[in-house]
């Protein structure tokens, strides 16, 4: 029997790929159609595709080249600036079937793996062989390594060892024209020609489509120990944060957590652990071998300098993990608030952060609506949440009226509109102001070489 020839982007994906790799049944289409941030615009997409390979992917990429249909590449749809929501007509590309770890090398101290990894089930695999991978965004149990580096992925312990771009030593990606390309050598270092690996991380799936990842590890850090301190203002927590980080025991977290956040997670969950009534907590751990009782008493004393209430020393895994869940529950605590959140990620010189605090509290005060603030205090990267009621259309303009006054905050106090969260969709608006007219114009050259006819995640990043 003679098959008819294909004759529509549907026609063709399914000559391409296995049966149950190309979906449209409108359930499973709503249900990848928006990520976490929950507030961005979504289009209708033509279709979910499931490739198991880099050429599947290749294939998708040239039908859709051809045709001119967008592809929307998603991870687990943890995002928070709507990078990976449905674009009308879309292919929404899915990694679901290329989630391998391939290889762990301990000589060369890489890891090489399919983007549909999920975060932490590869920092345990790694781990089981006495090695580390230290970008630990908050959503690790469920985002994937596909999602952490087309978003340039941080988290708590980026403090100390950097963000998911400092780990990625080389890609392969496929261009949007179905052209498969590695971007550099696995090698430490690497400077022929232009610094491909580190433009694609980062890119939000609008350069190219991330196939597999080799990402560079470290040798395993001792055990994880600090404090838990309040203080009576922020400022006090932010000045103690400051000396903590000026001096020479450099901790593997320093979070910072309001006293509007503190309140919302020991609501949301009684059993958290955390102080309630202090105005803010300062989370500093450190994870050195040797070194690590002498980093802890170091912390407790800047803290008492700074005034804090209370300090407890953890040092049981279990309570560490307790307090680092509470910490990771954050967004879902502020969003049981009042049923809605804005979750913000400005990052501002740290210099910079007692007066974003101050006017941050000023802002709530003005609009009548809760504020919580916290995130990793000692990269200057924190996430302001407004929660407000998503039935109530005052309240619902009044949050996204005060995300606009806070991302024009950011970069009025010298910082950026998003320190590892993204652009998307929600953020497109500040660009301009942020990046200026001459390098938004060399953004545009380059999303035009990699991608010609704008089919890689249109509308999103740049
Ligand atoms: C509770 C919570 C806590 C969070 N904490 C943090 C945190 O601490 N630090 C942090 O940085 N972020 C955090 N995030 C945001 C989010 O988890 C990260 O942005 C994460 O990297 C997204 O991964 P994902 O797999 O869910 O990707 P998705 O949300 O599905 O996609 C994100 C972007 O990656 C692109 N993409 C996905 N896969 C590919 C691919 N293979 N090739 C090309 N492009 C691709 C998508 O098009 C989209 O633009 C948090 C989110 C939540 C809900």
């Amino acid at each position: 029997m003679t098959h008819p020839a294909p004759t529509t982007t549907l026609d063709e994906l399914r000559a391409a790929l296995p049966a149950d790799a190309v979906v449209t049944h409108p359930d499973r289409l709503l249900a990848r159609a928006q990520d976490a941030s929950a507030t961005g615009p979504t289009g209708v997409p033509l279709a979910v595709v499931h490739p198991s390979s880099t050429i599947e992917v290749q294939a998708v990429a040239r039908i859709a080249h051809r045709h001119g249909v967008p592809i929307v590449p998603q991870g687990a749809l943890s995002g928070l600036a709507g990078g990976a929501n449905a674009v009308d007509g879309a292919l929404l590309m899915v990694f679901d079937r290329m989630a391998a770890v391939l290889r762990i090398d301990p000589v060369d101290q890489v890891a090489v793996v399919q983007p549909g990894v999920v975060t932490r089930d590869l920092a345990v695999a790694v781990a089981a062989q006495g090695l580390f991978y230290p970008p630990d965004p908050a959503s690790d149990s469920w985002s994937t390594i596909g999602g952490n580096v087309a978003t340039n992925a941080g988290g708590m312990r980026c403090v100390k060892y950097g963000v998911t771009r400092d780990f990625v030593r080389t890609l392969e990606v496929v261009l949007a024209d179905g052209r498969v390309v590695r971007t550099s050598t696995p090698t430490v270092k690497a400077v022929a020609g232009y610094d491909l690996t580190g433009l694609v991380v980062g890119s939000e799936g609008t350069l190219a489509i991330v196939t597999e990842v080799t990402l560079g590890l470290l040798a395993a850090p001792g055990e994880n120990q600090g404090i838990c301190a309040t203080f009576p203002t922020v400022r006090d927590a932010l000045l103690a944060s400051n000396e903590i980080i000026a001096g020479p025991h450099r901790p593997s977290t320093l979070e910072l957590l309001d006293q509007v956040v503190l309140a919302a997670i020991v609501a949301h969950d009684p059993h958290a652990g955390l102080p309630v009534g202090a105005r803010a907590m300062l989370l500093v751990l450190t994870d050195e071998h040797e070194q690590g009782a002498a980093d802890v008493a170091a912390y407790q004393r800047i803290a008492h300098e700074h005034g804090a209430l209370t300090v407890d020393v953890a040092t049981d895994a279990v309570a560490l993990e307790a307090l680092l869940r509470a910490r990771r529950s954050f967004h879902a605590a502020m969003r049981a608030i009042r049923g809605g959140s804005i979750n913000e990620d400005v990052s501002v010189p740290r210099s910079r952060l007692p007066e974003l605090l101050d006017r941050l509290e000023e802002l709530s005060g003005r609009i009548g609506l809760p504020i919580g603030t916290g995130g990793h205090v000692g990269d200057g990267n924190l996430h302001p949440a407004i929660a407000y009621d998503p039935l109530d259309p005052v309240q619902v303009e009044l949050a996204h009226r005060a995300h606009e006054s806070i991302l024009g905050l950011a970069l009025e106090l010298g910082g950026t509109v998003t320190g590892e969260h993204g652009i998307g969709l929600e953020k497109q608006g500040a660009l301009d102001a942020e990046l200026g007219p001459t390098v938004r114009e060399l953004q545009r050259g380059l999303k035009a070489v990699f991608d010609p006819t704008g089919i890689l995640n249109p509308g999103k990043k740049i």
